[in-house]
């Protein structure tokens, strides 16, 4: 049996007509940029994670970067984030001009709560916490320190969405949050897309600008601004699949506890805490024997992925950071254990027994 990594196919072929009559209706429509297609999807976004304001925008990056922007982060600034996460957390910050600062993670590989205060200076304007493989970080604490520090909080929600903390939706836990549409994600278009979500009208007002050239209306250029909206096309196709994300994030958070019970005796496996809800965007597993494994697993039809080999800390990118190597153990020490297994709604029972038996078969020989 073989069961890949990832198999965007699948989510194609189910929704197929659906797709086709959205791409017909818009492309019918005659309106391909901005308009009542996007409008819609930014209501249902907004109401979906319990927010007055959504913004559709070109990409998950786009969508923390133009965050940053509205908040005026910029040079001189610093904001905390994790070197556990894709890079675009971090590039994002860099990109708005402003310094990353990181703090180490913990086990959950979110953000380690007891280690922000320390990183907290007189430039730190905001906190950057990522909801990494789906599972809301501590936001109670965050935003408890942010409170005390005048501090914004923008999650950097793109691997979360429909994930809960204490009962509320990511993207409502914070000052603003970015979430990705990219085909990898939960929520995922034919493309790249990106959505802003949050509760300040200032924000929203500001960002339906910086996303549109800086335009106040057709002729008017209020201040200099970027080009970075979701097309109606991918809004159309993200509205539809909308309906179906709470049925996939259960079938995944399914999957993930079949995963739990069975490998929880020879792997370490992500826990849920009682007051969260994970929407699984990765199932990782931590080994020592995790190059062994990773191999067992490909010989035997299982297409596994690190998330991620190198933390951001370490990449050449980041050398003018002045992190080194022992910086952060926890990171470091995931980054050489960790192992995220095939984990999407498409997946089927067999498939699934079928990674379950050759992790056992790996650690029974
Ligand atoms: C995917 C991702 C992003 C970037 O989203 P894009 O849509 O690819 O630009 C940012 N942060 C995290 C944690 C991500 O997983």
């Amino acid at each position: 049996m073989k069961v890949p990594f990832v198999s965007l196919d699948r989510q194609y072929r189910n929704l197929r007509a659906e797709l086709m009559a959205e791409f017909d209706r818009v492309g019918q429509s005659g309106i391909y940029i901005l308009g009542e297609t996007l409008e819609r999807f930014e209501s249902e976004i907004a109401a979906y994670c319990g927010t007055r304001y959504a913004l559709g925008v070109a990409n998950g990056s786009d969508a923390l970067f133009l965050s940053l922007k509205a908040l005026g982060i910029g040079p001189g600034d610093e904001v905390v984030t994790c070197p556990n996460s894709f890079i675009a957390t971090t590039w994002t910050i860099v990109a708005a001009g402003a310094r990353p600062v990181f703090v180490d993670v913990t086990d959950d590989y979110n953000m380690d709560v007891a280690q922000i205060e320390r990183a907290v200076t007189p430039r730190t304007r905001a906190i950057m916490p990522v909801h990494l493989t789906g599972r809301p970080a501590d936001m109670d604490a965050i935003n408890e320190i942010a409170a005390r520090r005048a501090l914004a909080v923008i999650e950097d929600a793109a691997q979360a969405i429909g994930a809960r903390y204490k009962g509320r939706r990511t993207g409502s836990l914070g000052t603003i949050a970015g979430f990705s549409l990219h085909p990898l994600k939960n929520l995922a278009v034919l493309g790249d897309g990106g959505v802003i979500t949050t509760d300040r009208q200032d924000l929203y007002e500001k960002l339906t600008k910086l996303r549109n050239h800086g335009l106040r209306n057709r002729d008017e250029c209020e201040f200099w601004g970027y080009n970075s909206r979701l097309d109606p096309l991918q809004a159309a196709f993200a509205s539809l699949k909308l309906k179906h994300l709470d049925r996939w994030n259960q079938r995944c958070r399914e999957i993930a506890g079949h995963y739990r019970t069975r490998l929880g005796g020879l792997v370490e496996v992500p826990e849920d805490r009682e007051y969260e809800e994970s929407v699984y965007h990765n199932f990782i597993i931590r080994t020592p024997r995790r190059d062994d494994l990773m191999r067992h697993l490909e010989e035997h039809g299982v297409g596994t992925r690190i998330h991620y080999p190198i933390p951001i800390h370490l990449q050449e990118a980041a050398r003018g950071l002045g992190y080194r190597q022992g910086d952060f153990p926890v990171t470091e020490r995931h980054a050489r254990t960790m192992l995220s297994l095939p984990i999407y709604p498409e997946l089927t029972d067999p498939e699934v027994e079928w990674v379950i038996a050759c992790v056992e078969s790996f650690f029974s020989k």
